[in-house]
């Protein structure tokens, strides 16, 4: 007999096709396709996500999940089919409070947006693009009260990207970060010459970068037999389904630190898809739950194994065997303090482990007075410099290095921000319970095997897809809310220890 839970079913599958096709159009885009082929990709991607809307916000959709709602009624809270359902009703609501007219509005301003963004850091002119930021922030005011809130305009934006999650409690704990980590931060600044990363900076073979690529993404866990690794300007990973999530790094000529970390953040970020159970796929909670969670996914590969003594006690000997030009004269514990060098910069995308978290918190800070009207967007850039000198330690000399580099705020999309700030703190977060847990996970670690603690992972976090809430999840899996102390104690212990304070 075919329940309304198999019609629904049905409608999933076809939905999920429909997405996973734009996602392999989008991928082969950033990857392969010549430039040429940009205005007719962009034609095919745009039909495919119309059909998607079309189909996924109709009438009739919304009707299947509810007929099916309630033949499911007596489900348990944790069955699939009880989560598919709440998942979307979520979606399916959200979705249905855009109107097409706005979403139609919204791509163009972004495409415009972005044009005069890159017009703007060619000629160094934050001036330029401002009005067009001043759009952006319209449109993020205008979803938000589409979306609708209790307490905060930022809330449903956040809501977005970490489901359940409310901006007061982001900002309790950016505050204590903030409050923990800025003496931390300017303690390992006055001891800035006590590491030396010099020779990560030197001409490294792209080719051998790639081998080492392959070698160390296996090394934590990442599957090639279900995986694929490109190359792209801006490293991402993107998944098919979890027999192909794939990821792509860049390769940078002049120094090694992006083949080595940028791809083991990716292969963090596929290794959670790769990770889903078998019997989510094809619906949308074979995912990742939150770009927070997913973060902290890539954070933990990246940083808490990546950027681990163990792991290069384990593995700099291959390391050093296909540089001995550039690496010879180095040890694993010097190559270890380098990669952990940590100074105040003006970039996030190349700023380290500790002072990560300061770009983020000045984000966060700086939309939600956007959003609220508190900040003009014409005072912006002398606001971001502020923040900056009280966060960081230092000014950016011009825009380029300061409010104009990065692509975020060319689209609507305030409330993404936060959650790599969140990643780090989660990552840090299933990395003490791991350990408390099973000691063989840290025993492992130290010999540079992160075997049990991906174990680990797909048992408390990889295997639910996108079944539980971030909130939910991190309960479950820690038996505590989220919380800022063991990423202070994580960061406390390693660059006390490397700087020694
Ligand atoms: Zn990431």
């Amino acid at each position: 007999m075919t329940t309304n839970y198999d019609a629904l079913l049905e409608k999933v599958y076809e939905l999920h096709d429909l997405e996973k096709a734009v996602a392999v159009l989008a991928w082969d885009k950033e990857t392969n396709m010549p430039k040429a082929g940009t205005k007719a990709r962009i034609q095919q991607i745009t039909t495919l996500r119309r059909l998607h809307h079309q189909k996924f916000t109709s009438e009739e959709f919304g009707g299947l999940i509810e007929a099916a709602a309630v033949e499911l009624a007596e489900a348990g809270y944790d069955s699939n089919e009880a989560s598919l359902i709440r998942l979307l009703r979520y979606t399916y609501d959200r979705a249905r409070k855009l109107p097409p007219e706005l979403v139609k509005r919204s791509s163009e301003t972004s495409g415009a947006a972005y044009t005069a963004w890159l017009e703007a850091r060619e000629a160094n002119d934050f001036v330029g693009f401002a009005p067009h930021l001043e759009k952006i922030v319209a449109l993020n005011r205008e979803m938000a009260e589409l979306y609708g809130y209790e307490d905060e305009l930022y809330d449903p934006l956040l809501d977005k990207f970490e489901r359940g999650m409310k901006t007061a409690d982001v900002r309790a704990i950016f505050n204590a970060v903030k409050e923990e980590l800025i003496p931390l931060r300017a303690a390992v600044a006055e001891r800035a010459e006590a590491v030396d990363d010099s020779f990560l900076h030197q001409p490294y073979d792209v080719a051998k970068q790639k081998e080492m690529a392959r070698v160390l993404a296996t090394a934590v866990g990442y599957d090639f037999s279900r995986g694929h690794l490109g190359t792209a300007v801006h490293p991402f990973s993107t998944s098919f389904s979890r027999d192909d999530a794939r990821i792509t790094t860049r390769w940078n000529p002049d120094f090694i630190n992006a083949a080595l970390f940028a791809t083991l953040h990716e292969a963090g970020h596929a290794m959670y898809e790769q990770g889903t159970a078998p019997d989510l796929a094809r619906t949308p909670l074979a995912r990742g739950t939150s770009s927070g969670i997913h973060e902290s996914q890539s954070r933990m590969m990246e940083n808490v194994v990546g950027r681990s003594r163990g792991f290069w006690q384990a593995h700099f000997g291959e390391l050093q065997a296909a540089f001995p030009a550039q690496l010879g004269d180095v040890n694993a514990e010097q190559f270890y303090r380098a990669v952990n060098k940590s100074q105040p910069s003006y970039i996030r995308v190349e700023a380290d482990e500790l002072t990560y978290n300061f770009h983020i918190i000045l984000r966060f800070d700086l939309e939600q007075a956007l959003l609220n009207g508190d900040l003009a967007v014409a005072d912006l850039p002398a606001a971001w410099n502020e923040k900056m000198a009280e966060l960081l330690g230092v000014t950016p000399p011009d825009d380029l290095q300061g409010c104009l580099q990065d692509i975020h705020w060319t689209s609507p999309t305030f409330g993404y921000f936060p959650t790599y700030a969140l990643g780090n703190l989660y990552a840090a977060q299933f990395w003490e319970t791991a350990v408390a847990q099973n000691s063989q996970i840290e025993e492992a670690m130290a010999q540079g095997d992160p075997a049990p603690l991906v174990e680990w992972l797909r048992e408390n976090v990889h295997g639910y897809g996108r079944k539980f809430t971030p909130a939910e999840l991190v309960q479950r899996a820690t038996g505590q809310p989220l919380s800022h102390e063991p990423f202070i104690r994580y960061a406390t212990a390693k660059f006390s220890e490397i700087y020694d304070l």
